[in-house]
């Protein structure tokens, strides 16, 4: 049987440049910079999927999706997320809520967060309100600061999934 609840960290960067798309949680956001990277380089759905991984002790994004396989490269990261969402509920937990951070200088954020946790509430397969997204800018420090990256980090609790529980022991009792 599992535990009440299991708690998860994570965080990731991704280099600005010019001639990419910015996409941060699955929303595509005007801007004349993207984000450097193998897959579409969501910083944010990548902070996510460590949160759930790290959640769950079941390593890393690099370690289930790595750069070096094809498959992955311009992927959507939110696909991915929801592949990280399955393997939790196989392990028998769900997604009770996810705290987020978007460190970026530019651009405004602000317009584009709702959507972005209407995204992110449907790859986990949660409601909106299990969901926060709040952004930060760097104040003019270090890389972010300066404009040429942006961070993310997510904290994610997974709580034991009451239907997985009921059927292992309908099964136990068998
Ligand atoms: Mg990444």
């Amino acid at each position: 049987m599992h535990e009440a609840g299991r708690i998860g960290i994570g965080y990731d960067i991704h280099r600005l440049v010019e001639g990419r798309k910015l996409v941060l949680a699955g929303i595509e956001v005007p801007f004349d910079k993207g984000l450097l990277g193998h897959s579409d380089s969501d910083v944010l759905a990548h902070a996510v999927c460590d949160a759930l991984l790290g959640a769950a002790a079941l390593g890393d994004i690099g370690e289930h999706f790595p750069d070096t396989d094809g498959r992955w490269k311009n992927a959507s990261s939110l696909d991915l997320l929801a592949q990280v969402v399955e393997m939790i509920q196989k392990r028998g937990y769900r997604v009770a809520n996810v705290d987020t951070i978007i460190l970026a200088e530019r651009p405004r954020l602000r317009p584009h967060i709702q959507a972005m946790r209407e995204r992110l509430a449907a790859a986990l397969r949660v409601d909106i309100d299990c969901v926060s997204v709040k952004a930060k800018t760097g104040e003019g420090l270090e890389s972010v600061g300066r404009g040429e990256a942006m961070a993310a980090q997510a904290v994610a609790l997974l709580i034991a999934d009451q239907a997985k529980e009921n059927t292992l022991r309908e099964e136990l009792n068998n």
